[in-house]
């Protein structure tokens, strides 16, 4: 009896963890939670939502001066460019490369850039151009070099036949996503290395945050000192194991709990995540079990695509 009501607690109290990550999102996004699920990101009926929302979900809580995507999974590159237009965009050399993000997060990534140089030290981006903003034909150039190339691998050792595969190289990015989904249940992986999920490599085509101006991958995330500077201007690493990627959130890391997000260590790397994450309260310990933030080693440098 006892032990049931530890379970009762426990479970009703990741069930109010969970609510404030939904209910802050909902208030960000001026609406009611109910209406967030019905209109933005239906993460009860559409799994790929889900996934979006609790895993790479904390760019809805982000600051009043930028504008959060209006849909978990954008379907077409019809709307991804309706929502660019409604958003206020700079360009900017960075390094070698022409970087667009939202205006905010330009002028607060320049500010970063601009400390990081009077300190010897400098933040660029990785990859080129996809290291700012994208758009809808990026998440797929990128989503079908991992899929078209594991559907292969799978077919030809006899694991999918060749006619489910030639059917799913046909069909439209989004729907091949239920697919994999499938298959990767099935143990048949669609990563680069054919032993892991594609999810940890690149996200679903539209999911991308990199869709909203407000993400943007660098070269020196192994730099304590460069991932400090960037923390203070509003940019965090928010997307777990993708160590390259921060995420513009507008907001001092002290308001950060309040809007449903918590802090968790992953390999060494720190995260904020919305708290209570399904996936993030299995696979992540949390950041009392872990060293000192200056304690941390610096992590080879991995490709950042979700
Ligand atoms: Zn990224």
């Amino acid at each position: 009896m006892k032990g049931m009501l530890g379970l009762l607690l426990l479970s009703s109290c990741a069930m109010a963890q969970s609510s404030l990550f939904l209910e802050a999102a909902a208030k960000r996004a001026k609406t009611t939670t109910d209406k967030f699920l019905e209109k933005v990101c239906d993460h009860e009926k559409d799994q790929i939502a889900k996934r979006v929302f609790w895993e790479y979900g904390s760019v809805f809580i982000a600051g009043e001066k930028v504008r959060i995507p209006r849909t978990c999974v954008f379907k077409d590159e019809e709307s991804v460019r309706d929502f660019h237009e409604e958003l206020k965009l700079s360009s900017a050399r960075i390094g070698v490369a022409e970087i667009t993000l939202q205006t905010e997060a330009m002028r607060s990534l320049l500010d970063a850039i601009d400390e990081a140089w009077a300190q010897q030290l400098r933040i660029t981006p990785l990859d080129g151009t996809i290291a700012g903003t994208r758009d809808y034909q990026d998440t797929v150039r990128l989503w079908s070099s991992r899929f078209n190339r594991a559907l292969d691998y799978w077919a030809s050792r006899g694991r999918i036949r060749e006619s489910e595969a030639d059917a799913a190289r046909k069909l439209e990015p989004h729907e091949q996503i239920p697919l994999v989904i499938k298959w990767e249940q099935a143990r048949l992986w669609f990563s680069t290395g054919f032993n892991k999920s594609i999810f940890t490599s690149v996200a679903a085509p539209g999911t991308s945050q990199h869709l909203s101006g407000l993400a943007f991958d660098i070269v020196e995330h192994s730099n304590s000192r460069v991932r400090s500077l960037l923390n203070k201007h509003g940019w965090f690493q928010t997307i777990r194991s993708d160590e390259p990627h921060f995420t513009y959130l507008g907001l001092a890391e002290a308001e950060l709990p309040g809007r449903g997000l918590e802090m968790v260590i992953h390999r060494g790397n720190f995260y904020w995540v919305p708290r209570s994450s399904p996936a993030n309260s299995r696979l992540i310990r949390r950041v009392a079990d872990s060293p000192s933030r200056e304690g941390r080693q610096p992590r080879r440098q991995s490709p950042s695509y979700p």
